[in-house]
């Protein structure tokens, strides 16, 4: 199974993202996660990736599109792969369609999360994560046990340079111009699936399984 999860920067794709790719055990491909692994590097292609990232800029399609094509060609990609982040554009649409067709597959379902732009903006700027395990807690809807501190490992928790306020609001200007189109694009082919993103967590699971009938 292929599924690509789309919606707004704070929609709440990576936690539905990592969750669906466990219960299905399906690879997890999150450009967003690859690109600030690789920013971390230092390399010039880091500090590439970088400068877009901290400017709420997309990085360029033959950059993005490259490396996706790279974690696609991964052995557990075979299986199927949950796409998180990815694509953003209609060119990264495409190229990814036109891979798959190269291997007799395709896109199976696109879960489209949606969350007014009220509740977006408040959702980026109360988010917090886990700099060494990369988890994810947000202050109201999944604060962590102990305050400022990862229930997981343990580490001091931090905000993302790209959720400060002024690049929240260049983030969701970009996800509204460049990425919203590709809703359209996917209801075409009739593979979009809608889901309320509001919510807590475990709802706006709940709706997703019923939504791609995993519900028994
Ligand atoms: P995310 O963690 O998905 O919100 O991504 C963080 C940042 O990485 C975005 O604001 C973009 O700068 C960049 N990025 C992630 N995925 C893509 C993509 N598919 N195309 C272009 N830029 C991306």
């Amino acid at each position: 199974m292929y599924i690509i999860f789309l919606g707004a920067p704070g929609a709440g794709k990576g936690t539905q993202a990592a969750y669906l790719a466990d219960k299905l055990r399906l690879a997890h491909a999150a450009t967003g996660d690859l690109f600030r692994k690789v920013a971390r590097e230092g390399t010039p292609l880091g500090e590439t990736l970088r400068s877009y990232m901290e400017k709420g800029l997309l990085v360029p399609d033959e950059i993005t599109i490259k490396m996706l094509l790279e974690r696609l060609a991964l052995p557990d990609a075979a299986g199927g792969v949950i796409f998180d982040g990815f694509p953003r554009t209609l060119v990264q649409a495409k190229a990814l369609d036109a891979a798959l067709a190269g291997e007799g597959k395709k896109i199976d379902r696109v879960i489209y999360l949606e969350v007014s732009p009220v509740e977006l903006a408040a959702r980026m700027t109360a988010r917090w994560v886990c700099p060494v395990c990369q988890a994810p807690y947000h202050t109201i809807t999944s604060p962590p046990k102990v305050a400022g501190r990862c229930d997981r490992c343990g580490a001091e928790l931090v905000q993302r340079a790209d959720d400060a306020p002024e690049t929240v609001k260049k983030r969701l200007q970009v996800y509204f111009a460049e990425t919203a189109p590709l809703i359209g694009y996917y209801k075409a082919q009739g593979k979009l699936v809608t889901v309320n993103g509001e919510g807590t967590v475990e709802e706006v699971e709940k709706r997703i399984a019923s939504a791609l009938n995993l519900v028994k």
